[in-house]
This record gives structure tokens, sequence and C-alpha cells, in this order.
């Protein structure tokens, strides 16, 4: 079967063969990956700035975002069988009896740094025709989600995000009802989401479904479809090319929620300084090796302090945010299906994996098919 491997040592990124994997536990599964999406983490381990092979093996199998089908499950398996879509998860837990975090399976907060990433660090990942894995880490996808699903682990990253964010919420101002359904618990308040890549515009739909006054603000000017994406599911889109931080921030009054998704330092630092009274910031970019910025470090203390603010990092994701990626996914697909329709750019077969992650982003999202015509 063919697999898309990075060989950082010969710095190659290319089709290979390989056997089909074959149960070895009984809570194990044997899929057959049905859509494998790209995103920036692909682009930086087929440039060799990321990502490590498995030890022993000279080549990663790269891909973390993918929609599969079982074809075959183990003895011990109790909740899913033949023909079921599943969504993997990515982490893996680290070895270690003390980690709090691995042993509750709650991975996605190991203390050690000693986890494994699927097609990211020191495990084989998803851009491949068969993978095997655990019962344990995988999600089921109901049928009506085939078309979409791909998009369940990027979309992880917000579900994990605005989880911490409504449980703040609940402690402190606005004192959130616990009780109060999901499509309101936003209500009232404004998110700014920085960044219109994948990352950011499904961060935007999501706080949008959950009741936020959703504005996305990044370079790109129109016309783009992604601009347009943000204005039909309701959202206001504000260029940085045009708009200043400070008008943009008298525009939209109290920023209660900044929802970084660029990975840029110097822009999420000019986004702290307008950050609302009990404002919440997050953090989801992994920024690569920039120029080095100024800050005035004083005033961002003396704001945080005076102004109740939290400052959040979060990286996705465990089974809840799983969970809660494929509700929405379902809520976006009720709610704006023209929009959905236009999330994932293309079906293109392996082939053209090196292309597609190397090239510049065209569409929303593009997804590898191993049954795409070539
Ligand atoms: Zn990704
Ligand atoms: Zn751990």
């Amino acid at each position: 079967m063919k697999a898309v491997a990075v060989f950082p040592g010969s710095q190659q990124v290319k089709i290979i063969e390989q056997e089909v994997p074959r149960l070895f536990e009984p809570d194990q599964v044997l899929m057959r990956m049905l859509d494998v999406g790209i995103c920036g983490t692909d682009k930086e381990i087929c440039s060799f700035e990321y990502g490590t092979p498995p030890a022993g093996d000279d080549h990663l199998v790269i891909g973390h975002e993918s929609l599969a089908e079982i074809v075959q499950a183990g003895p011990a398996v109790a909740r899913f069988q033949a023909g079921d879509l599943v969504v993997p998860s990515v982490r893996r837990p680290c070895p270690h009896r003390g980690c709090l975090a691995c042993r509750s399976g709650h991975q996605d907060y190991c203390y050690t740094g000693d986890f494994r990433e699927r097609g990211i660090k020191e495990a084989h990942g998803y851009m491949t025709e068969y993978v095997v894995d655990r019962e344990r880490y995988l999600n089921l996808v109901p049928p009506d989600l085939r078309e979409i699903a791909v998009l369940a682990e990027p979309l992880t990253i917000a579900e994990k995000a605005l989880a911490q964010i409504f449980w703040m919420m609940q402690h402190r101002p606005p004192w959130l009802d616990p009780q109060a359904p999901h499509q309101e618990r936003g209500r009232g308040l404004s998110a700014l989401v920085l960044g219109i890549g994948p990352v950011g515009l499904l961060g935007a739909m999501t706080l949008a479904t959950a009741g936020f006054t959703t504005y996305v603000y990044s370079r790109e000017l129109p016309p783009s479809p992604r601009i347009d994406l943000v204005t039909a599911i309701g959202a206001t889109y504000v260029s940085s090319q045009t708009v200043t931080f400070p008008d943009l921030a008298a525009q939209m009054g109290n920023i209660d929620l900044v929802y970084e998704a660029v990975g840029h330092s110097h822009f999420a630092l000019q986004a702290l300084q307008v950050l609302g009274t009990n404002g919440i910031f997050v953090l989801t970019g992994v920024p690569g090796l920039q120029a080095f910025v100024e800050a005035d470090p004083a005033r961002l203390m003396r704001d945080m302090v005076l102004k109740n603010q939290v400052l959040l990092g979060t990286v996705n994701a465990g089974p809840d945010a799983f969970a809660s990626a494929l509700r929405d996914l379902d809520a976006f697909r009720r709610r704006w299906p023209e929009v959905v329709r236009t999330l994932i750019a293309g079906r293109n077969p392996p082939e053209q994996a090196p292309d597609l992650i190397l090239g510049r982003p065209t569409g929303i999202k593009s997804v590898i098919a191993f049954d795409a015509p070539a």
C-alpha cells in the first residue's frame, strides 16, 4: 500500500510502498483511511523544520487530520465494528508512571514532553491506505458527517479552548449560568479571532455558534473566499491593512475574548494590548523563528493585573474536544450548508501531496483521498 513519507536525513518527501499493517493486540482495529487533511504542521515537517521519525526509522509517514472506516475490529473492541466511521486522535501518552496527565488519559496535558504524536513526533501518521490503532484513541463519527469529519481534528483546537473559557466564565465575569444552552453562552460578548487560515475560520464558526459577536482580523484584503466565509457565518471581517488594532478595539467595544490562530508574535502582542477588562486571550498558533520584537512588559503586566485578564495557551486535544468538534460540525452543516460545502478545497490523490503541502494553500482545507481520481 502507498504512504506519503518524509525522510529528514536525505531531505525528501515521497510516496513509499509498505505492507498493510495487521492487528497484534485484541483492543486494536484496522482502519482504511478515507480523508487526510493537510495543514501548516505538515508544511513544517516537509520543510524539515519539525517532525521526528519513530525510533530506528529513517522516515516518518505524515498526516494527522483524518477520517477512517473500520475494516476489522479485534476481539476486545467494544465500541466499534466494521463499517463504522472514526476520527483518530493524534497524541499518545508518555511512558512515565508519574505523569498525572498521561496516566489519566489526558496526554494533551502531558508534563514530560515524551508523548508521541501520529504523523508528527516518533509515530507514523495517517497519510496511507491502512492504519492500525487502539480503540481508546478513536472517536465515532455519525455517517451524516462523512463529507466533513476530516475537519474534526483541526476543530478540536477551538473546542478545547472554548471548554476552558466556558469553565472560567462560570467562575468569573460574566458568571455564565452553567445551564445556559450552548448557543447562548457567548451572548452579549465579543470575540476577536486573529488569522483567517483553517484554524481561525473553524474558531470563528465555533464562536459564532456559541453566540459570540465574532470579528476576524487578518492581513487579507477582499475579494477572497475566506472573507466571504466570515461574512456568511454572520461574523465581521476587518483587514489589518486598513484598520489598526486601536481602531478595531474602538469599533468592538470591550474585547472579551481574543482567539489567536496565526502564530505571529508581534501580531499577538499588539492584540494583547487591546484585550478588554476581564478578557481572556487564547494562544493556539506555534510561532516558528521570527524577528525579535520589542515589548513593554510593564504595561502588559499592569493591564493584566488591573483588568483581571487571562492568558491561556492550548494544544489539541482530548476525547471531550473531539466529541464537541463532531457535535459542532453537525451544527455548522445544519446552520450554514453552503459554507460547509466550501470548507474542503478538494480531494486529491496522494501523488499530489508534496506539491499541495509545500505550495501556496488553495481554498480552505486540502484533503488527500486514496481513492481520489489521479
Ligand atoms: Zn493539523
Ligand atoms: Zn505524559
